[in-house]
């Protein structure tokens, strides 16, 4: 990662939880319910999909129950995962045919995506003492992006999350649904805010594929131009 002070700490830090990481004990609770109510699932902290040469990272909340938690990939088994992947392959940052299963053989081009929070919360809802303790999976898988141009956060927990990595101060830098933000410290990366991809999102109205697929067109023109300049 590009010399930031704050990133720069957590190089070569542990990218991934151990499979029992019990620093969140509500989360490691509610991981041993699901283990034993469902000893066929992945139930544990999800890794990130992707290889840290991308340019692109799609920073997503936390694991879904019956998605990533089952599966073991991000965004993979729920309707957010539908979405998600098929808007990265029509513009070109996946290939392959998702098939809502880690064995699909679907790609990832120049992009990986990981969550903010690498455990399942209940109710979709993880706490400030559980966000901040996994920051430091987030800082260290970010910190180990080498080439990283864009940043796509999923919602204001991902917005937050990496300012917070990061060191700014989260005033200068207002959650929004297609605000872009360049990062201070991070020459070259650019954030850039879309709503969560969930069902009820979808299903209110608050997204719309039309709104999901303008922030994915964005980076890619940005990608692109990027790649033109050099
Ligand atoms: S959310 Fe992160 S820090 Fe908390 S238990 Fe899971 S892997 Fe560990």
């Amino acid at each position: 990662m590009r010399g930031h002070g704050t990133l720069a700490a957590h190089a070569g830090q542990p990218v991934e939880p151990d499979r029992n990481c019990g620093l969140c004990p509500r989360l490691s609770a509610f991981r041993e319910v699901q283990r034993a109510a469902h000893p066929d699932w992945f139930n544990a902290p999800v890794p990130t999909f992707g290889k840290p040469d991308a340019r692109l990272l799609i920073v997503g909340l936390a694991p879904g129950l019956r998605g990533a938690n089952r599966t073991g990939r991000p965004f993979t088994g729920d309707y957010a995962g539908d979405l998600l992947y098929d808007t990265m392959i029509d513009y070109g940052f996946a290939r392959g045919t998702y098939r809502a299963d880690p064995a699909d053989g679907l790609e990832l081009v120049d992009a990986a995506i990981t969550n903010a929070v690498r455990c399942v919360p209940p109710e979709n809802k993880p706490t400030n003492d559980e966000i901040n303790t996994c920051r430091r999976f987030f800082a260290a898988t970010l910190a180990g992006f080498s080439r990283l141009s864009a940043i796509i956060a999923l919602g204001k927990i991902a917005h937050d999350q990496t300012l917070k990595t990061l060191g700014v101060p989260l005033v200068r830098h207002k959650f929004g649904h297609g605000a872009v933000h360049a990062l201070e410290g991070l020459p070259g990366v650019r954030l850039y805010d879309s709503y969560h991809c969930s069902r009820y999102n979808t299903n209110t109205g608050v997204l719309t594929p039309e709104m999901f697929r303008a922030v994915f067109a964005a980076v890619r023109r940005d990608l692109w131009a990027g790649s033109e300049s050099r």
